[in-house]
């Protein structure tokens, strides 16, 4: 049999190696180096974003975020609730209370209509917006950043699944006052594990430096008046991030086509819908995403397994989980819905179109 098909597998360029090496030359395997830099060069010209710090994941990236906007013990923070857990445990971290805004019907991303009724009838106004542009699609990003700025809220994109993708030919992660990117093994790019923060504001990526370097002051002795973390990215990995960002442009080109592919091979087929993308917005297509009517969604990922390649369903929206059965919420049952019957396909940008194809024939059989 052929090796497993993933939901999105790693795909190098060619170049991370000789990127590697070099460093290895340099003998700067140590966190921080040229490298570092570099990437954090690459992607402020690829996205537009003003200022960037490399990370050592997309999480740590969002906790910064926070550290910086200054919520802790007590505050509330709006959450996509239809997205990946590390978009809200860093919330935790920071003993503030996640609330959760359901998405809407067209979109699945956040309701901007939703979250401007909640901020308009709320008895604590929240500190932050932490808003997820969920399977590489842009949320109504516009409109949702003028509500943040109408009410003073904070607004975070967590673009970690959307690098690349954006809205009026402006890149997610760029909207808000600040933007995380993740380069974790199954996102579109990959340093096997990697975060960006981007701000607008100089300041804010200047303060999320030095949290994340321990807190340390600027003095020839090891000098401390707050707490930090040690989140910089390696010199190593960056290098992989180097000859990553090399191809995103590529890579997304390529996942745009998997999800052209799939609508081809499923055309015509009352029983699925795709997940859409807003007029003026262009998604990376992260992952094909789509609901099934009439279909079990179990059916489908037991048989996609069966020719091996993996199939999941989509995030199981935060508000449901147990974790969170005391958080407050927004809800009006648009994610429960998609979710009760929504799946994501394999999407790696190894795949061909004849894998494609084979995927389809199984799912039209269930
Ligand atoms: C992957 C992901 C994260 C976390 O990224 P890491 O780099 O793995 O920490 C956060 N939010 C969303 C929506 C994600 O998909």
């Amino acid at each position: 049999m052929r090796d497993r098909i993933y939901l999105s597998s790693p795909h190098m360029s060619g170049n991370e190696l000789k990127y590697i090496e070099k460093v290895f030359e340099s003998n700067y395997i140590a966190p921080l180096g040229e490298y570092v830099d570099k990437f954090e060069q690459s992607v402020k010209n690829y996205t537009g974003a003003k200022n960037a710090l490399a990370v050592i994941n997309a999480t740590s990236a969002i906790h910064l975020a926070l550290r910086v906007l200054g919520v802790g013990e007590g505050d509330d923070v709006l959450v996509s609730t239809f997205t990946f857990i590390g978009s809200v445990t860093p919330v935790l971290y920071q003993g503030a209370n996640p609330v959760f805004i359901d998405s809407d019907k067209e979109s699945w991303n956040m309701s901007a209509k939703l979250l401007n009724k909640y901020l308009l009838t709320c008895d604590k106004k929240p500190k932050a917006l932490i808003l997820t542009h969920l399977y590489g699609m842009s949320a109504d990003i516009k409109k949702i950043t003028e509500i943040c700025k109408l009410h003073g809220v904070f607004l975070i994109e967590d673009a970690a699944e959307s690098l690349g993708a954006t809205y009026d030919s402006q890149h997610t992660g760029t909207f808000g006052d600040l933007g995380v990117y993740s380069f974790n093994g199954n996102k579109i790019l990959t340093t096997s594990g990697g975060g960006i923060l981007v701000s607008e504001n100089k300041e804010y990526i200047k303060k999320a430096k030095y949290y994340a370097t321990q807190a340390r002051e600027d003095e020839i002795h090891y000098e401390h008046l707050e707490y930090g973390y040690n989140y910089r990215m390696s010199n190593v990995l960056a290098a992989i991030g180097v000859a990553q960002m090399e191809v995103l442009e590529e890579r997304v080109n390529k996942k745009r086509k998997i999800f052209e592919w799939y609508k081809e091979f499923l055309a015509d087929n009352d029983n699925i819908e795709f997940m859409s993308e807003l007029d003026n917005s262009r998604g990376n297509r992260w992952l094909t995403a789509l609901r099934l009517k009439n279909i079990d969604y179990h059916d489908v990922i037991e048989a996609l397994n069966k020719i091996n390649v993996e199939s999941r369903p989509l995030w199981k929206p935060m508000h449901m989980q147990v974790l969170f059965k005391d958080s407050k919420s927004y809800l009006d049952g648009t994610s429960e819905n998609i979710f009760a019957n929504g799946i994501c396909l394999a999407s790696s940008t190894t795949m061909s179109k004849d894998d494609v194809k084979a995927i389809c024939e199984v799912i039209l059989c269930c």
